[in-house]
């Protein structure tokens, strides 16, 4: 498999943008060598500038559903796009896309359209200290949830202490108001509220994380999260940003059974075009403006372009039988990778929730932010170079879910898990 335009194209692309890309973990910094520049993609394919073919477990990392430009979402840009481009005025496929997302995810009573994950969770988080009243906010490890200010934050030394800022730029004053807590350690988590919980407006979580690979909640730990903010006045987020149409047609909350107060959106239903929402309980929702005092904005929020495509996909998957066959799909997949690695006699842990999945490289069980770390990144590293030449596009890092969409089929999954076979066998 030669690279010359690609690597031509990276080389003119890092004089002009930082790194070359973005968005950072397109650079392959976690793998070693230089990115693939993308000309097309169609179904479960994506094809380079090289005219190299690949099978997509990335579909821009977790949007394309359906595979990449499907007929109907494409036959409805099309019909769209003839009608303008944007009115910056309200539409009715505004409020037409707003009543998909309720009826799939009926927790969401009221619901604000923007552009992107990383709006929709930074001004849930705006709206869920305006209602409380509350400055503080809890976060966990690994947990990702876009790349706002107050969000940037690890954990500092002792697991109950205030974060300290994860990128420069980031006042430490911000960082002060984020608590960042070990996932899946309920005990740790009900300390922290009893001791704090005046000053705490809200806990943010992925309900699978979907960020450091795929990191299943333990039985009970969501259900904890829900019983102790709901005792102490604490706006319960699930950030499904994700995991929303992934995990099920209702995401995490829908899966798991668990009601939470706010929930954010993006990914999925956008169908491919920049979109995320927010919304929850009409109590807190009501405060956004202009129907309340929280402010919040935005030029293109609601573009025509997006809410059609995101009508369009999410009406094709609210179809009977689709979760189904994605359902029937990934167990393929799933039981074909773990035969492989055991065949190769690499030491793996597979995890999936719905269409998500993460196979790390170790030989002990990953449930948290610090099981997640002790994966063989160098193995990995070697083992996405290799599946990439055979035609395999996995993400660039061990860290980073994988997806599949209605579009991959039989033979895609069986060359999949053959090529992943012979890569391992030689690792
Ligand atoms: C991708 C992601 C975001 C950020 O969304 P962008 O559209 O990239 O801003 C936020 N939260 C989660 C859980 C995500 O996976």
């Amino acid at each position: 498999m030669k690279w010359n335009r690609s690597h031509r194209l990276f080389k003119k692309a890092l004089e002009l943008i930082p790194g070359g890309v973005n968005s950072p973990v397109r650079a392959f910094k976690a793998v070693g060598g230089n990115p693939i520049f993308i000309e097309r993609a169609k179904g479960s394919k994506i094809y380079d500038v090289d005219g190299n073919e690949y099978i997509d477990y990335v579909l821009s990392w977790g949007p394309m559903i359906l595979g990449h430009s499907n007929p109907r979402v494409v036959k409805a840009l099309k019909s769209a796009i003839e009608k303008g481009t944007s009115y910056g005025a309200p539409t009715a496929i505004e409020t037409e896309l707003a009543g998909l997302v309720n009826k799939a995810y009926p927790s969401m009573e009221k619901i604000r359209m923007v552009n992107s994950g990383t709006e929709a969770a930074m001004s849930a988080i705006r709206t869920a200290r305006g209602f409380t009243k509350r400055d503080k906010i809890i976060k966990f490890e690994g947990c990702y949830h876009g790349h706002a200010d107050g969000l940037l934050v690890k954990a500092g030394s002792g697991a109950t202490t205030f974060g300290v800022p994860d990128s420069h730029g980031v006042p430490k004053s911000y960082a002060k108001n984020t608590i960042t807590l070990p996932f899946n350690d309920i005990d740790t988590f009900r300390k922290t509220v009893v001791a704090g919980w005046r000053e705490i407006a809200c806990v943010i979580l992925e309900p699978v994380v979907g960020n450091i690979g795929c990191v299943l909640p333990r039985p009970g730990f969501l259900e904890a999260l829900r019983k102790i903010t709901l005792k102490h006045g604490i706006v319960l987020i699930f950030d499904e940003v994700m995991t929303g149409f992934r995990v099920s047609f209702g995401g995490a909350q829908a899966y798991y059974g668990i009601k939470p107060d706010m929930t954010c959106l993006g990914k999925v239903i956008g169908g491919g075009l920049p979109v995320g929402a927010y919304g929850g309980k009409k109590e807190i929702m009501s405060l956004v403006a202009p129907e309340g005092p929280v402010y919040q904005a935005g030029t293109l929020s609601g573009n025509p372009l997006a809410m059609t495509a995101g009508i369009e996909t999410l009406r094709i998957l609210s179809k009977k039988g689709t979760y189904d066959k994605l359902s029937k799909r990934m167990q393929q997949l799933e039981e074909g990778l773990k035969d492989a690695s055991k065949k190769a006699g690499i030491k793996t842990r597979f995890y999936r929730a719905g269409t998500m999945f993460c196979t790390y490289f170790t030989g002990s069980d990953v449930y948290d932010y610090t099981t997640a770390k002790r994966s063989d990144t160098g193995l990995f590293a070697r083992f996405f170079i290799n599946i990439l030449r055979q035609g395999i596009n996995m993400a660039p890092s061990q860290f980073e879910a994988g997806f599949i969409s209605t579009a991959h089929t039989i033979k895609d999954i069986d060359k999949t898990v053959s090529s992943v076979y012979k890569v391992m066998a030689e690792l």
